[in-house]
């Protein structure tokens, strides 16, 4: 896994290496003050000449500043190839989200992926800076400070190294007791973020059934829940440094004790034992660092694995190696022994056969939950068939790349989303880079015309999220001018007016009607009375298709059709 994590430097090596070098010389310098200082107290005290002391404490000065100017390049490139790394991380993550299939999505929650792809990402950054810097240098300045104290007093120094193991051990020790606890505060705060997503973006039905209380009685268990798993993993932290603090202490106290005593037994000079002291803090500091490393690993490391693990994952509908991008489509449609079931339930369709011919209108009846909805998702592969081939124009759907696949086929649903943004986006999202005069002839053709010239600010009206601002009958009419600025050979019509009032629906079958004009229509109706223009109906019933021919035809068979049209109209 180390090694996944280090190929995102790759882009970055001259800054790692920039930073890298800095962090080295930054290190070295703090290793020369203590030995400038011992040579400052012991040969240019005594001389008592304080133009050489005076030069001695300016090259002290020099040595401060040179550091200061290495450690803000530490912390800014330093950080800069942190970031960069996280960008790219969440880039790379956003980019398979977007691929993944419907099946996904059907079994993930929103706030779940937007947690991962926030939250658990932030210490990844932190840990890709300081992580390998950090723990070269520590090392690096540990080794440095101790090759120094053996020179100046070797006793000494063996007794205070004595500590560094033990101090090690105790931080593995922890930090293995964090990362579990990480890894549960990473969940919870995904769970925590689904919650408040499914609450704010439900926020409308908890008001109406005044369930306001009982939403808060769920978000408290979650939030305590948080609450709990987060203060486990700090007061694991607490111990943590807190058992690092006062062994650190002990340590200086010791080089104090000890120190003073060969300074009296004259075995050390007074600049050995200022240097020794100030070293044994240098040392120290590695030390302290890497504490921290081994702190924040296991979170920056939690949070990888489980971006690795939706980064892995495979889109079950991906296109086929020899998968070629169709230019241009009549619309000859053709089901042949289609068998599907979601996730190994149920069968839902079974041995479908259904042929449709370019520019014919098909109607889709049959019992709410028949499968028709499901049939027509096969079509755009938002879902890949179990058994059976699934033609267009005589090619098969699979053998086509998915993104030219999808351009050739418009959906028109029942509950329409919209985006976030103002009329002109949602229409343009049709057809990206749509020209103005476009945008008006799609408003035009699905009749918005006098909606968007009634508001102040016309195209650019805000609609708010999801197209709060506007009613049942101008979101389709949205959803119908994205279609004709789309214009695919191919359209579905999925109950596409069962929640509009009668005389709006009439309405707005009008413009349903100039869109179906010349393609291949697949028209789900749950009321009987939309589907007079329809050229063929086909009854979708018992995971399959019962039955299928005109309307009179189809009332004489006497089967689901007459069954369906009797509870509509009575007999
Ligand atoms: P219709 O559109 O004819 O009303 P659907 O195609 O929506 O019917 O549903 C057919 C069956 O598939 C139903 O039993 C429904 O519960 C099930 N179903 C629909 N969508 C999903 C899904 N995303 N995951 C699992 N089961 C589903
Ligand atoms: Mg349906």
């Amino acid at each position: 896994m180390l090694r996944r994590f280090f190929a995102y430097y790759r882009p970055y090596k001259g800054l790692f290496i920039l930073d890298f070098t800095c962090a080295i010389f930054a290190a070295l310098l703090e290793l020369a003050f203590p030995v400038a200082v011992n040579r400052v107290v012991d040969d240019l005290l005594p001389s008592g000449k304080w133009d050489w002391i005076l030069y001695g404490c300016l090259a002290l000065l020099g040595i401060y500043i040179i550091s200061a100017g290495l450690h803000f390049v530490v912390t800014y490139w330093g950080h800069m190839l942190g970031i960069n790394i996280e960008t790219d991380m969440r880039k790379k993550l956003f980019d398979r989200v977007q691929k993944l299939s419907f099946r996904f999505f059907d079994n993930n929650k929103t706030g779940h992926l937007v947690s991962r792809m926030t939250n658990d990402l932030m210490d990844i950054g932190e840990i890709a800076h300081h992580g390998p810097e950090d723990l070269f240098i520590a090392f690096m300045t540990l080794a440095g400070a101790f090759g120094i104290m053996l020179g100046i007093n070797w006793q000494l120094a063996v007794m205070t190294f004595i500590i560094v193991p033990l101090m090690i051990y105790l931080s593995l020790y922890f930090s293995r007791k964090m990362s579990r606890a990480f890894n549960r505060m990473f969940a919870d705060i995904a769970d925590y973020n689904a919650r408040v997503e499914n609450n704010v973006s439900g926020i409308r039905v908890v008001q109406a059934f005044a369930n306001e209380k009982h939403e808060m009685e769920l978000f408290k268990i979650n939030n305590g829940r948080f609450r709990v798993t987060k203060l486990i993993a700090y007061r694991i932290m607490a111990w943590n440094s807190s058992i690092s603090f006062v062994l650190m202490k002990l340590v200086s106290l010791f080089v104090l004790v000890c120190g003073t005593w060969f300074v009296i037994e004259d075995q050390m000079t007074y600049g050995e034992f200022i240097a020794f002291v100030m070293l044994s803090n240098v040392f120290l500091g590695p030390i302290k660092q890497i504490n921290a490393v081994i702190e924040t690993y296991p979170k920056g490391i939690a949070g990888f694995k489980r971006y690795l693990e939706l980064l892995e994952t495979a889109p079950d509908i991906d296109d086929a190696p020899d998968a070629q991008a169709v230019e241009s489509l009549r619309g000859d449609i053709c089901f042949a022994g289609v068998g599907f079931s979601y996730e190994n339930k149920e069968q839902v369709l079974r041995n479908v056969n259904l042929s449709i011919r370019a520019g014919e209108t098909v109607a889709l009846v049959g019992p709410s939950g028949g499968g028709k909805t499901t049939l027509c998702s096969l079509l755009p592969r938002f879902y890949d068939a179990d058994a059976g081939t699934i033609t267009i124009d005589g090619i098969d759907t699979t053998r086509m790349t998915l993104e030219s696949l999808r351009s050739h086929i418009g959906i028109v649903q029942q509950d329409i989303f919209l985006f976030d943004g103002t009329i002109r986006d949602n229409i343009a999202y049709g057809k990206l880079g749509a020209s103005e005069e476009e945008i008006w002839e799609a408003a035009r053709r699905a009749q918005l015309e006098e909606l968007i010239l009634s508001q102040p600010e016309g195209l650019n009206t805000m609609i708010g999220e999801r197209g709060v601002k506007l009613s049942g009958g101008q979101k389709q009419r949205m959803s119908i001018a994205r279609m004709f600025l789309k214009n695919p050979p191919i359209l579905i019509l999925d109950e596409a007016t069962s929640a509009l009032d009668t005389e709006t629906e009439a309405a707005i079958q009008q413009s349903l009607n100039e869109l179906s004009q010349g393609r291949t229509t697949l028209v789900i109706a749950h009321r009987l009375a939309t589907i007079k223009n329809a050229d063929r109906i086909v009854v979708v019933a018992d995971q399959s298709i019962a039955e299928q021919g005109d309307h009179n035809g189809l009332l004489q068979a006497g089967g689901v059709y007459s069954r369906l049209h009797s509870a509509q109209f009575g007999a």
